[in-house]
């Protein structure tokens, strides 16, 4: 895990240039590529956010790892799964849809607020899942009559690219639209966070404000 001090060491110089970058942000690390005993290599090293894309093999990870760490479930979730992972993921980075909304917000443990990201499809890509910008607010809005679902903020996956520079409008955009959230001082959304840059625009996404960012390959590799 040598690559985190480089990765660190990355953003802080990215906060420095920045005005928009945000002073914490946190690397969730995305271990979806490696097995237990790598993802357990991880919270050795002491990287304590830990994301997975998948139900069965994030289930199975926690249920080896599970008391270190804090989890990020960050991929498509289907409303059937909802229940199996519900306890043991503190965050779902892909909250997209009023029918996953009511899922969990039925399956959430009593008196429990569940951390959730509204994800955003802020470039329109048609093989993105997640809402259009212009959907996001009423859709949070919405999000208000469920009781145990607590908006932190907004995830967004940009584009894949050659030149991360490239992305960069659809990371301010998705700030942009935090900052109209965060005015409506809605009690069910504080979304102070923006959970956004994986390996190859992290760097883009942190100088515009990521508080977040989920990064992979760049930090485990894939195998
Ligand atoms: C895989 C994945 C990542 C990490 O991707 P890398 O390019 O390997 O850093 C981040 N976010 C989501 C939603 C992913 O599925």
């Amino acid at each position: 895990m040598h690559r985190m001090n480089d990765i660190r060491a990355t953003i802080v110089a990215a906060q420095k240039r920045c005005d928009a970058a945000a002073e914490h942000v946190h690397v969730v690390a995305v271990t979806k590529y490696v097995d237990t005993s790598t993802t357990e290599q991880v919270l050795d090293a002491g990287i304590e956010h830990i994301g997975e894309n998948r139900v069965e093999e994030g289930v199975d990870k926690w249920e080896a790892l599970g008391s270190r760490g804090t989890w990020h479930f960050i991929g498509n979730l289907q409303s059937k799964k909802v229940k199996q992972m519900i306890d043991k993921f503190q965050y779902i980075h892909s909250l997209d849809r009023l029918s996953l909304a009511k899922e969990i917000n039925k399956r959430a443990p009593e008196d429990k607020r569940i951390k959730c990201f509204v994800q955003v499809n802020v470039s329109g890509e048609g093989s993105k899942s997640g809402l259009s910008p212009e959907e996001t607010i009423e859709f949070i809005e919405k999000l208000g009559s469920y009781p145990s679902i607590e908006v932190v903020g907004l995830m967004t996956m940009a584009p894949f690219v050659e030149d991360p520079e490239t992305v960069r409008p659809y990371f301010r955009r998705l700030r942009e639209l935090r900052d109209d959230i965060v005015s409506k001082e809605w009690t069910h959304a504080p979304c102070h966070e923006l959970s956004m840059g994986m390996s190859n625009d992290y760097v883009v996404a942190v100088e515009e404000g990521a508080t977040y960012i989920r990064v992979g390959s760049a930090l485990v590799g894939k195998n």
